[in-house]
């Protein structure tokens, strides 16, 4: 598997991780690692070199075309609710921290009943968010995170071991963005048949967070953009201006994060932002990113996606249905027609044949992708237990319809039990 981004070492005391033109630096202080901000997927970094933070400093909260500095965050929280952790303190203003807390508080809560039948919301994000407002200055024993303007500044037993603004990277995040771009060549060339490609295929835990791409004559629909965006479509050699439509199964920060950075590049272009999405999932998604983008209704063509009333996007054909899946919000599974062929995506959904013999709910019935012609579907390799489809259930779909069924939504398996998409594959229809 492809694993973006790099770390290294500013000084003795400070680790940079970079990915796709952002940047989030940790240091080690007496009271344990402290990490400045986030950025989309900062948890795998984080723990593919091994940095556990004990404290968080929350800057303003930022965006540009390579992404926000908040988006991340949620995903350091499900991976300390799997993987247990003693939580960490956020030290900021008290509207930053607040902001960043707001953010978590839309989604982060909501969870399966322990049979997974209905959707509960937990007290646990206080398991985890230790909220420090401070004014200025943080201070213990001797440790001192002081918050002035812009800057963030840390000393440690009296000695100076961070200036932020004194570390800041040469290279601007819209400038790596625009050289990302710069090695891409647009293809406007209207497709006969539906194309479709895996920009990822992973989850927010592993890989490159699952992220489709569909294109059908002049439209190109990113469902769920991915972190980094101009980075993650050039991996497959698309120019992120291809994308002419962007669609969003849920509010899950894993098939979201590269939202901020889109409505950001609109926004630098003049013009709308074309997205489909149920009216709940975009309401919470205004609610959480306003303070950011306090006008998303003008930046935003918002074009509503309900279960039952498919939507004409050019000559494609978008219809969905309400996945069993933990969020109040709703959570869509797709089918997505083009000259004459279909193809389905499940997006995040607990198939179980027990579960949706209580549910009763016949669209969860693998009947509902008898019409596709390709079917992706998520899949667990290892746990029946978990919130999402274990693979011998999904085997029973593929059992039972006549298109050709892929999972995603996974860590790489080698040697997987079922076909498995790999990011970049494309599928002509
Ligand atoms: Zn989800
Ligand atoms: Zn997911």
């Amino acid at each position: 598997m492809h694993e973006s981004g790099r770390q290294s070492h500013l000084t003795e005391k400070v680790i940079r991780l970079e990915n796709g033109g952002m940047n989030v630096d940790f240091i080690h202080t007496s009271e344990g690692l402290l990490r400045i901000g986030a950025m989309p997927d900062v948890s795998k970094m984080a723990a593919r070199f091994d940095l556990d933070d004990s404290l968080v400093a929350v800057p303003a909260w930022e965006v540009s075309q390579a992404g926000d500095n908040y988006t991340g965050e949620e995903f350091v929280f499900w991976r300390a609710q799997v993987y247990g952790h003693e939580g960490r303190k956020y030290i900021g203003s008290p509207d930053c921290v607040n902001q960043l807390k707001s953010k978590l508080d839309a989604v982060f809560p909501y969870f399966f009943d322990d049979e997974r039948i209905h959707i509960v919301r937990k007290a646990w994000l206080d398991n985890w968010f230790l909220a420090r407002p401070v004014e200025t200055l943080y201070h213990n024993r001797d440790l001192k995170v002081e918050f002035t303007g812009d800057n963030i500044t840390v000393s440690d037993n009296g000695e100076p071991v961070y200036n932020r603004l004194d570390l800041a990277p040469s290279l601007l995040p819209d400038d790596a963005v625009e050289n990302r771009l710069a090695a891409v060549s647009p293809d406007p060339v209207a497709r006969e048949n539906l194309t479709i490609t895996a920009i990822g295929s992973g989850n927010g835990f592993s890989g490159k967070s699952a992220s489709i791409l569909a294109r059908f004559g002049k439209r190109a629909v990113w469902i769920d953009p991915c972190a980094f965006p101009a980075h993650s479509l050039a991996d497959t050699n698309v120019h992120w201006d291809d994308i002419t439509d962007i669609l969003i199964t849920h509010n899950h920060e894993d098939h979201m994060s590269g939202f901020s950075a889109c409505l950001c590049r609109c926004e630098r272009q003049k013009r709308r932002l074309r997205l489909i999405t149920g009216k709940n999932i975009f309401r919470i998604l205004k609610q959480q990113f306003s303070p950011l983008f306090p006008d998303m209704d003008q930046l935003v063509e918002f074009r509503e996606l309900k279960p039952g009333t498919p939507l004409q996007i050019g000559g494609i054909t978008v219809d969905a249905r309400w996945n069993h899946h933990f969020l109040p919000f709703g959570t869509l599974g797709l089918r997505i027609s083009a000259g004459g062929k279909t193809c389905g995506i499940s997006g995040d959904t607990k198939f179980s044949t027990a579960i949706n013999a209580v549910v009763g709910r016949p669209e969860l019935d693998p009947a509902w992708f008898a019409d596709c012609d390709l079917i992706l579907h998520e899949v667990d390799f290892v746990s029946a237990d978990g919130v999402h489809s274990y693979w011998e259930e999904v085997a029973k779909i593929r059992d039972t319809v006549s298109g050709t069924l892929y999972g995603y939504h996974s860590p790489e398996v080698e040697s997987p039990p079922l076909p498995q998409v790999r990011d970049g594959q494309t599928f002509t229809l």
